[in-house]
C-alpha cells in the first residue's frame, strides 16, 4: 500500500489526446520525497537540454507535495514546474488554495502535460473519469471568469480549477496561472500553458489518502496548529509586522505600509519614497483596504488567513495576496490604494505576475520619458499615470504595438529595443523582475541567496534567520531562548554576537563560514517545504515556524511510512537541491548566472562577494563554476548526473 501519496501520476499528451494513469516507483519518493524533487527527476530524464519553452516536448508539470492532502497544516502546494520562457531555465512556481489536495483526492500525485493542442481545451479530472474538452468558448476570458465558468458548466461547485487569462494565451513571458485562491505567478508558467493550448485544468476527487500512522500525524498536526496559533498570538518582538507573525505575509490583514513603501524602490525599482506614509494617506489607504476586503481566507487546513476577497465597486470579485497590493498603485506612482485594487483585478483576470507587470510598465514610462521610445510607441495612450499604466496592459496582454515587445519583461524587451534600453532593465536577476527592493551596504547573507537560488523570488528563498540584529544584548539572550528550529546550538552563538554596528556588524559579521551555514539552512528549509507541498507561510518564510528540521522527519514518517531522520532528511534535501542545480548546469546555466542586479546595494564589495562565493560553492558541493562537483553528485546517489556532465564536457580539463 502506498501512504501518504496516491502512487500514480496522470500523463496527458495534448498533440495526440492520449491520457494513462501511471503508476509511479516508490523509490523515487524515498529518493526525493516528492512535489518539486520528484519533477526535478522528471525534468532531467525527459527534457533534454535542448527543449525550447515553447516546443511541445517542453513539459508542465502540476504536483501535489507528499504531505498535501493530510492532516499537516498548510500542506497545500502546487508545485507547477516546466521550462520557463523568460529565463530559459527551469521554472518551478507554486500555488496555494485546495488544487494539490483535490488532485491527491481524484487520486494522483501529479498531471504532466506534454504536446499542444491544435485547439484551445481545457482538462477535466473528475476521480478516474478525464477527459480534455473543448474551450473555444473560453478563449479570451479572465482567468477567474474561466474558472467560474469551468464550474458552472460542470455542474460541480467543489472542482477546483487552475485556469490562464490573456496573457497565458498570448504566451506573456509573465504570464501566470490562477486559481481559486492563490496564483503561480513567476516565471511564465502560464505561457508555457498557454502554448499549450490548455486554458484550464478542473479537478474534483472524492477519495482517501492513506496514512501511515494516522494517529501520531494528528497528533503532532494538532500541535503545529496549536504552535501555529500561539504564534499569532505572541509575535516576535521588535520584527516588522509581517515577519513577527505567522502568514504569507499577512498584507491583506496588515494596513500599515509605512516600512515597504518608504523603503522600497519604487517605479521601475528606481525611487525610494521617502515621507511617503503620512498620516492622511495612512488614514485614507487604511480605509480603501478595509472598505474593499470581504474577507481574509485561507487555503486548504491553514487557519492563518493571509489572502483576502476582495470587491472592489463595478469590477467583479477577485483574490489577493502579498505585495500586489502595493506594486502597481507604487509602480505607476498613483497614491491611490483603490487604483492599485483595480487594476490588480484587471491584471488578475489577464493572469499576469504582480511583480513583473509594474515593473515592465513602469520601465515603459520610463524609456519614453528618456526618449528611447517615442511617443509613436505611445500612440492613443491617454494622459495620467493610471490611464497610462491601464493602457500598457491592455496593449502587453495583447501584444498589440509596444505591447507586443514589452510582454517579453524587461530583458528580452531591452535587447529588442536597443538604443540603451538595457541600462533601465537593471533590476533582473536570470533575465526576471525582483522585488523592487535596493540597499545600502552589501548585506553578505542575502548576497548569497540571491545569487544562488534558482528560484524566482527573495521571498521563496529567505526565513529562519532574522534580516537585522536586536542592539540590546538581553534582547538575542531573549530571542533564543524559545528558538528550537536552529539546526543546532551554534547558531545561537553567531546571533548572540551579531550587533548592528562595530566588529560583529554585517558586512563582516556573521563570518563567511557562518553566512554559508545560515544561508544553506535557510535554502534547506524551502527545499523541503517544496517536496511536501507545506506553504512557506506556515514554515521556511518565517521565524520559528511550527516545521522546522527536527519535526520535519517525523511529518514524513508518519505520513508516509519512509524511514525519515534527520541525517536523511538533510541527504534527500541536499539532493533535491543538486538536482535543480544540475538541470540549469545542462541547459548552460554557470556561477555568472549567480548575480544580483549591480545596483541592488549601493556599496559592493567586490573582492569580499567573490571570497563569499567561492565559500558558498564549495561548502555546496559545487565547483568555481558553480556546476556539482563529481564527488558531491556521487554522495548523493547521483552518478548518473555526474557521468552525463562528464560525456558533455561540462568539467573542464581536471576539474570536476
Ligand atoms: S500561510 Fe497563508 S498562503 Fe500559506 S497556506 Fe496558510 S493561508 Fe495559505
Amino acid at each position: 500500500m502506498r501512504y501518504a501519496e496516491t502512487g500514480f501520476n496522470l500523463e496527458v499528451d495534448l498533440s495526440t489526446g492520449n491520457i494513462e494513469k501511471v503508476e509511479t516507483d516508490p523509490k523515487w519518493t524515498e529518493q526525493h520525497i516528492g512535489g518539486l524533487g520528484t519533477n526535478m527527476k522528471i525534468m532531467w530524464d525527459r527534457v533534454p537540454p535542448e527543449t525550447e519553452p515553447f516546443s511541445p516536448d517542453n513539459l508542465l508539470i502540476f504536483s501535489s507535495g507528499l504531505l498535501c492532502g493530510t492532516p499537516a497544516p498548510g500542506a497545500n502546494r502546487t508545485m507547477i514546474t516546466t521550462i520557463s520562457p523568460q529565463t530559459q531555465f527551469v521554472a518551478y512556481s507554486m500555488m496555494g488554495g485546495f488544487f494539490a489536495p483535490e488532485l491527491k483526492y481524484a487520486g494522483y500525485d501529479k498531471v504532466i502535460i506534454s504536446g499542444k493542442s491544435p485547439k484551445l481545451v481545457y482538462l477535466w479530472i473528475n476521480d478516474d473519469k478525464v477527459e480534455i474538452r473543448d474551450a473555444s468558448h473560453l478563449a479570451g476570458k479572465g482567468a477567474v471568469e474561466t474558472q467560474e465558468i469551468i464550474k458552472k458548466e460542470l455542474n460541480e461547485p467543489r472542482a477546483h480549477v487552475a485556469a490562464i487569462g490573456l496573457a497565458g494565451e498570448n504566451r506573456v513571458f509573465f504570464a501566470s496561472i490562477e486559481q481559486g485562491r492563490s496564483s503561480a505567478s513567476r516565471q511564465g508558467l502560464g505561457a508555457v500553458m498557454g502554448d499549450k493550448g490548455l486554458k484550464a485544468i478542473a479537478v474534483r476527487g472524492t477519495k482517501d489518502i492513506n496514512i501511515y500512522k494516522p494517529e501520531e500525524l494528528v497528533k503532532l498536526s494538532e500541535w503545529a496548529l496549536e504552535y501555529a496559533m500561539w504564534r499569532q498570538a505572541n509575535p516576535v518582538p521588535g520584527m516588522i509586522p509581517i515577519v513577527a507573525i505567522l502568514g504569507s505575509p499577512q498584507e491583506m490583514l496588515e494596513c500599515d505600509e509605512r516600512w515597504h513603501t518608504e523603503n522600497f524602490m519604487w517605479g521601475n525599482a528606481r525611487n525610494r519614497r521617502k515621507g511617503f506614509w503620512t498620516p492622511e494617506i495612512e488614514e485614507q489607504w487604511t480605509k480603501t483596504q478595509l472598505g474593499v476586503r470581504t474577507r481574509l481566507i485561507s487555503c486548504y487546513n491553514c487557519p492563518l488567513k493571509c489572502g483576502a476577497l476582495i470587491s472592489v465597486p463595478g469590477v467583479s470579485r477577485y483574490m489577493m495576496k502579498c505585495f500586489t497590493k502595493l506594486t502597481y498603485a507604487m509602480g505607476a506612482y498613483v497614491d491611490d490604494l483603490e487604483f492599485g485594487f483595480r487594476i490588480a483585478q484587471r491584471a488578475t483576470e489577464y493572469g499576469i505576475d504582480g511583480f513583473s507587470g509594474p515593473q515592465v510598465m513602469a520601465f515603459a514610462v520610463e524609456l519614453l520619458e528618456a526618449g528611447i521610445l517615442t511617443e509613436k510607441d505611445f500612440e492613443g495612450c491617454p494622459e495620467g499615470n493610471a490611464e497610462r499604466f491601464y493602457w500598457l496592459l491592455d496593449r502587453i496582454v495583447r501584444r498589440e504595438g509596444i505591447g507586443d515587445i514589452l510582454a517579453d519583461g524587461t530583458y528580452w524587451a531591452a535587447l529588442k529595443i536597443g538604443n540603451g534600453a538595457d541600462a533601465f532593465a537593471h533590476n533582473n536577476i536570470r533575465k526576471q523582475e525582483q522585488a523592487p527592493l535596493k540597499l545600502g551596504m552589501l548585506n553578505p547573507i542575502y548576497y548569497l541567496m540571491y545569487c544562488t537560488n534558482e528560484k524566482g523570488n527573495i521571498t521563496q528563498i529567505e526565513g529562519q534567520w532574522p534580516q537585522m540584529p536586536y542592539a540590546k544584548p538581553e534582547h538575542r539572550e531573549q530571542f533564543c531562548k524559545d528558538w528550537f528550529q536552529v539546526p543546532d546550538e551554534h547558531f545561537y552563538e553567531y546571533f548572540l554576537k551579531w550587533e548592528p554596528r562595530g566588529e560583529y556588524s554585517m558586512p563582516y559579521y556573521p563570518d563567511i563560514k557562518a553566512c554559508c551555514e545560515i544561508v544553506d539552512w535557510m535554502e534547506r528549509m524551502h527545499t523541503i517545504d517544496d517536496a511536501c507541498g507545506v506553504c512557506t507561510g506556515i514554515s521556511a518564510f518565517h521565524l520559528k515556524p511550527p516545521y522546522h528540521l527536527h519535526n520535519y522527519p517525523e511529518f514524513i514518517s508518519y505520513a508516509s511510512g519512509i524511514n525519515m531522520d534527520y541525517d536523511e532528511l538533510i541527504k534527500v534535501s541536499n539532493r533535491n537541491r543538486q538536482l535543480v542545480r544540475s538541470v540549469n548546469v545542462r541547459r548552460g546555466y554557470r556561477r555568472a548566472d549567480d548575480t544580483p542586479p549591480e545596483d541592488h546595494w549601493k556599496k559592493r564589495l567586490p573582492e569580499y562577494e567573490k571570497e563569499l562565493m567561492d565559500a558558498y560553492c564549495r561548502f555546496k558541493g559545487w565547483n568555481l563554476d558553480g556546476v556539482p562537483t563529481k564527488e558531491s553528485l556521487q554522495e548523493l546517489d547521483l552518478a548518473y548526473i555526474a557521468e552525463d556532465f562528464e560525456q558533455r564536457g561540462i568539467y573542464k580539463d581536471g576539474e570536476d
